[in-house]
């Protein structure tokens, strides 16, 4: 058990079907705690730095053509194992296997637009926030507000 970051996108197709919100809000909800949040165009050399273990397969052309078409969310998200436990809400890679109850599995029926990307190793993680965020990005911040007190303003 290890508090970690992992680099979650919410991929071009999530953004074009509006399911942003419904992406964010499944990992908030789950109790993972945004450091660092942005929308931004995934570059062909962005996309070929991140998918490096990917550039030398049959389907990264078509792969690359995906990621860049139109914008993303970049979101880093902390909390215990979350590296694992956002791999594990995301669902496998095809969303017409992935399991219901999962993102992909409810919500995408595609195996290259399955709407998310989750580190999947600390090395990974480390690598990808990395690539999508700069140091200023990542917040240190506590949970801290006495949102509980019935009284005061
Ligand atoms: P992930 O870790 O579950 O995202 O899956 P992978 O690391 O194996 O693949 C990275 C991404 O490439 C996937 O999320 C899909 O968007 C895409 N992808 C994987 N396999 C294929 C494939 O066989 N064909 C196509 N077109 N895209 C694929
Ligand atoms: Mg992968």
């Amino acid at each position: 058990m290890a508090v970690e970051r992992t680099l979650l996108l919410v991929k071009p197709d999530g953004v074009q079907r509006r399911l942003v919100g419904t992406i964010l809000s499944r990992f908030e909800s789950k109790g993972l705690k945004i450091v660092g949040l942005k929308m931004l165009n995934v570059t062909p050399e962005l996309a070929r730095k991140h998918y490096e273990e990917h550039v030398e397969k049959p389907f990264y052309p078509l792969l690359e053509e995906f990621i860049t078409a139109s914008p993303v969310v970049a979101i880093a998200a902390e909390g215990v194992d979350a590296i694992s436990v956002a791999r594990t809400m995301m669902g496998s890679t095809n969303g017409r296997e992935a399991a219901p109850g999962t993102i992909r599995g409810d919500l995408s029926q595609s195996r290259q637009m399955n709407l998310v990307h989750g580190s999947d190793s600390p090395e990974a993680a480390k690598r990808e926030l990395d690539i999508y965020f700069s140091a200023a990005e990542l917040l240190d911040y506590d949970l801290n507000l006495s949102v509980y007190l019935a009284a005061g303003d």
